[in-house]
């Protein structure tokens, strides 16, 4: 008490602060690490709140074909500036900021970097995926950053709101590079955390029919709530291309100019093959945990599709994405179904990998300041 240190979170002895950690697969403990001081031109943060993003989970699971086990997970965080390394004042932060985080890590130095293409650096690290020894991921009380890697965001904002930016920006990312227009007809396979960001920056942009598909039902309540103007459950219906057949007057003539793949199977990516119109857009963001064996390549040639993939975002993406969220733009308290305390992480991670028809985005609570 009486130091220039902040609060200590309950439970955290001095100098010292609870940290998630997955030491061998389907295994989670809550650690107890030193602290970490930033060092110039860093910044550390008192972490508030932390979603639980897929590629924990497939960590989680041992399954992340980047991220092995012991993994320390965690890049959705948002929290509060506890101090400033030296320089950092430079990137308009001070200590009391409430901030979220641009968790891709840039060399700056390879041909995409220096082309501005840096959400593809071809050395590309994530924070809570590849990090440094000294800072792992942020279900932990402190997390320290790169300064220019830090967001502010404003006073008033909720910090359990905060924490999805990462997710939405991925989303905002995706429907920028597949260009839709004012009118277009978009079917979002898959009404996942990133699917439904796909789903709410597609309405704001302007396009006209929305179909959100997924086989669990409970997701598609949630899409419809978001602006789906349609839904197929495909625990019923035997796929899209089927349900549009059937219902030929939901895209008219005009077919189905982008299709969003969030899923990441096989069958996911030849349903967009086979519902996409002719010269229409396929934008891929779902990671494939294995390979497409069957891919139908004559259609992709015979109807001049564009086939795109989607990583990441740039900063214009995370700082507009922090404006749709403070604005109300985009409902991102639809999308939390659960939030655990930072001790009881464990529970989290079985959630998403055991229940996934009852939880869509899963937040852990660390400090839990808002
Ligand atoms: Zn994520
Ligand atoms: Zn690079």
């Amino acid at each position: 008490m009486g130091k220039k240190t902040a609060e200590a979170p309950s439970g955290t002895a001095s100098g010292m602060m609870r940290q998630l950690q997955v030491p061998e697969p389907y295994k989670v403990v809550i650690g107890s690490i030193p602290e970490i001081e930033p060092a110039e031109n860093e910044v550390q943060v008192d972490i508030a709140f932390c979603g639980i993003c897929g590629s924990d989970v497939h960590a989680y699971k041992g399954k992340h074909p980047f991220v092995p086990t012991p993994a320390y997970p965690g890049h959705e965080g948002s929290g509060i500036i506890s101090k400033l390394g030296k320089g950092a004042e430079k990137f308009g932060l001070k200590v009391g900021d409430k901030v979220t985080f641009e968790p891709n890590l840039n060399c700056g130095t390879c041909y995409n970097c220096r082309k501005g293409l840096y959400n593809i650096c071809l050395n590309l690290k994530v924070m809570g995926c590849q990090m440094t020894e000294r800072t792992k991921g942020m279900m932990a009380d402190k997390f320290v950053a790169p300064a220019n890697k830090v967001v502010k965001i404003p006073k008033d904002m909720s910090m359990k709101k905060a924490a999805l930016t990462e997710p939405l920006a991925v989303g905002m990312h995706a429907v920028r590079r597949s260009g839709i227009k004012v009118g277009d007809h978009v079917v979002i396979l898959g009404a996942g955390t990133i699917g439904l960001s796909c789903l709410q920056f597609a309405k704001l942009a302007g396009a006209n029919v929305l179909i959100s598909a997924d086989f669990l039902p409970n997701r598609l309540e949630i899409a419809k709530k978001l602006g789906a103007t349609h839904t197929v459950d495909l625990s019923k219906e035997k796929s899209v291309a089927d349900y549009l057949a059937k219902n030929p007057q939901i895209m008219g003539e005009e077919g189905v100019d982008i299709a969003f793949e969030c899923v990441g199977v096989e069958g996911s990516m030849n349903e967009c093959i086979k519902i996409t119109r002719k010269g229409g857009t396929i934008m891929v963001l779902g990671v494939f945990g294995d390979e497409v064996n069957h891919f139908n390549a004559a259609w992709v040639q015979d109807r001049e599709f564009n086939i795109m993939g989607s990583l990441m975002y740039t900063w214009r993406d995370v700082t507009d994405t922090v404006d749709a969220i403070y604005k109300n733009k985009v409902n991102v308290d639809a999308m939390i179904t659960n939030i655990v305390d930072l001790n009881d992480g464990a529970k989290g991670f079985e959630m998403l990998d055991k229940d996934a028809k009852n939880s869509i985005k899963v937040l852990v609570k660390v400090s839990g300041k808002e």
